[in-house]
């Protein structure tokens, strides 16, 4: 449920309200919106709620006290009707410009990653991405640089000016990421990874939540509120296919999730069709796609010589690829740009 607080509620009524909340056992959480306090009441509320209901309405500064109908809370639109807007270094999330996110799906050197961040920046990629700790599904397959790649990354930061982005796998590595990188993604095999979503919960950078490729939209949002509840407010999603019967794709990309989950929660959403499509002459039309639907932007894998590739060749661009994707991407972009409004 969440307690809306009267217009001009004093200071001290927002802290009494939350003072019953914690009295419960429960979680009070602020969302200062543009007119008025709003605080949503998150934990095991049960057989409780038509008392709580009651009793939290007598209080002092109280204007309604309303439910919360759908079980992620502090991610829903009903408590947050307002987008949420990223910010990080200089590009912006979510504000209805265009998020490219761009880079190598592993990290392989330092001169490859600094070859395509230049090629990425001058093409237009707003963040800069690379693989340093790889998930891969062989565990004879390239794992990735580990921490040697974080620190190209971080010196490709400097390079360009670009905030860089890459994938957390462990709890145990949630600092030392965050101690390098902008952003920490969540790849799509840890989404239910609870620990590790609680984990970097706790830090003050923001995540990139991949779905799950087996995850409906309802537990790729009850992932998010993982996030949320444990303290992180800036949560990214990005829909990156799903496993379904077809072949000739390595995923699905369910486009339809991409307005959906516009609707139904108020984090920017990103499409990322290199892992949905598997293919690289289907990254430009996805991408495309994604972004005509309405998403905050893409992520794409970018590779000075894709085919000699470490891990995923099939699917990178090359830096004349990523260039004539984006002369396509950015007039497709400016058509939808406040098409939608926000929350469709
Ligand atoms: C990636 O972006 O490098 C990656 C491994 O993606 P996913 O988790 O979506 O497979
Ligand atoms: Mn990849």
């Amino acid at each position: 449920m969440f307690v809306v607080m009267t217009v001009g509620a004093s200071e001290a009524e927002i802290l009494g309200v939350k003072s019953r909340i914690l009295a419960e056992g429960l979680t009070p959480f602020d969302h200062v919106g543009a007119e008025r306090t709003v605080i949503a009441v998150v934990g095991e509320i049960g057989t409780r709620r038509p008392a709580l209901l009651e009793q939290f309405g007598r209080l002092p500064g109280v204007a309604s006290v309303t439910p919360i109908s759908r079980p992620y809370k502090l991610t829903s639109r009903e408590f947050h009707p307002e987008d949420t807007v990223i910010r990080v270094l200089d590009a912006v999330i979510g504000d209805g410009s265009l998020t490219v996110m761009a880079g190598p799906c592993s990290i392989e050197s330092k001169e490859q990653l600094f070859e395509t961040a230049d090629a990425v920046k001058a093409a237009g990629a707003t963040i800069l991405r690379g693989g340093a700790f790889k998930p891969r599904t062989s565990p004879y397959s390239f794992q990735g640089l580990g921490i040697q790649g974080l620190r190209y990354l971080a010196e490709a930061r400097e390079r360009t000016g670009l905030p860089v982005i890459t994938e957390v796998m462990e709890s145990n590595q949630v600092d030392i990421v965050a101690e390098y990188a902008d952003i920490l993604q969540i790849g799509t095999r840890n989404m239910q990874n609870y620990s590790l979503l609680r984990d970097v919960g706790r830090v003050a950078r923001p995540v990139m939540l991949k779905r799950g490729y087996g995850a409906t939209v309802e537990e790729w949002l009850m992932a998010a509120e993982y996030i949320v509840s444990s303290g992180n407010p800036n949560v990214i999603l990005c829909e990156r296919g799903i496993r379904t019967f077809e072949t000739y794709t390595r995923n699905t990309m369910d486009l339809a999730a991409v307005p959906l989950v516009n609707r139904l929660a108020h984090l920017p959403v990103i499409v990322d069709p290199s892992h949905a499509t598997g293919k690289r002459w289907l990254v430009k039309p996805l991408a495309l796609g994604g972004v005509a639907v309405g998403a905050d932007g893409i992520m794409v894998e970018v590779h000075p010589h894709p085919d000699e590739a470490l891990s995923d060749a099939e699917q990178q661009l090359d830096f004349a690829g990523f260039r004539d994707m984006m002369v396509a991407l950015i007039p497709v972009h400016e058509h939808v740009r406040g098409l939608y409004g926000s929350g469709a």
